[in-house]
């Protein structure tokens, strides 16, 4: 039997992003853990596809954009009246653009600030203003790597990692105090979609695996863990923190 430390059945849990790669990982886990579980993405008939493939009958999904505010408003008010109230959310939607900084356009610097960044404070504030009135909640914030550390040609991406990773801190320090604990999980390099050009690319994968302790690229399912103890009261007195998960390669040089 399972500690009940870390017993997280018979919570509602939203996880954006989450009709691929990462979230859907993450909604997996969580629903295998015995949670009511809402998918979130703009892709209506992607997030369908993933959400019948998800094991349980207590699988839900909202179609929203993150970063659109009235929209993010009523997802959230939606999820809460069809689903009921959330006690866990995965602030996991973002994206990658890759390109030298001297030819990074301010569109695309705008794109990525408000995917990555400026959708965990949406949804995040939308979630918490229901979760501290309760006096509960969890939320994971999906950082990175490169919240810590950078690479040419990623520049704006690693910004917004690394503002996502002290927004993490600064929701810890407003929503603690009402019992809500905020963290966030900071991937290596996994495979999904996002990576895919760079799995592509022989030298840089073997590069990866030459980086990496554990030898090896990240699978979506190496995260569940640290999602499943961040969400469960086994870290009821965590707050503000950044769990890496990549296989080391943040520790070494
Ligand atoms: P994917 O590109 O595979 O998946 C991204 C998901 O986010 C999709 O479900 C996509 O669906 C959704 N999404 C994107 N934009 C929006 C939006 N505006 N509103 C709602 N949903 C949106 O990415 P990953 O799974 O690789 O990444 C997930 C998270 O993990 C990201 O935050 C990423 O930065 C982070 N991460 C990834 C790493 C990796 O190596 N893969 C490493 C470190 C962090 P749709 O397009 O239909 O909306």
């Amino acid at each position: 039997m399972s500690h009940p430390l870390f017993d997280v059945s018979g919570r509602t849990a939203l996880v954006t992003g989450s009709s691929r790669g990462i979230g859907l990982a993450l909604a997996r886990g969580l629903a295998e853990a015995g949670c009511t579980v809402v998918l979130n993405a703009r892709d209506p008939d992607r997030l369908a596809e993933a959400a019948s493939a998800l094991p349980g009958d207590r699988i839900h999904t909202a179609v929203f954009d993150v970063t659109d505010a009235p929209a993010v408003a009523a997802g959230i008010a939606d999820v809460e009246e069809r689903v009921g109230p959330l006690d866990i959310l995965v602030n996991n939607a973002g994206m990658q653009l890759r390109a030298p900084l001297l030819e990074f356009t301010e569109a695309d610097w705008h794109r990525i600030l408000d995917t990555n960044l400026t959708s965990a404070f949406l949804v995040g504030r939308e979630a918490a203003r229901r979760m501290t009135e309760r006096g509960h909640g969890k939320i994971v914030n999906v950082c990175s790597l490169q919240s810590e550390v950078v690479r040419p040609g990623i520049a704006p991406y690693a910004a917004t990692k690394g503002a996502l990773k002290m927004l993490t801190k600064g929701m810890c320090a407003d929503w603690g105090p009402y019992g809500v604990q905020v963290n966030g999980i900071g991937p290596g390099y996994i495979e999904t979609e996002l990576t895919r050009p760079l799995v592509a690319d022989e030298e840089f994968s073997a590069w990866v695996r030459r980086r990496t302790p554990a030898g090896r690229w990240g699978r979506t399912e190496d995260l569940v863990g640290a999602l499943l103890f961040l969400a469960s009261p086994a870290s009821d007195f965590m707050g503000g923190q950044i769990l890496y998960v990549d296989g080391g390669m943040s520790s070494v040089l």
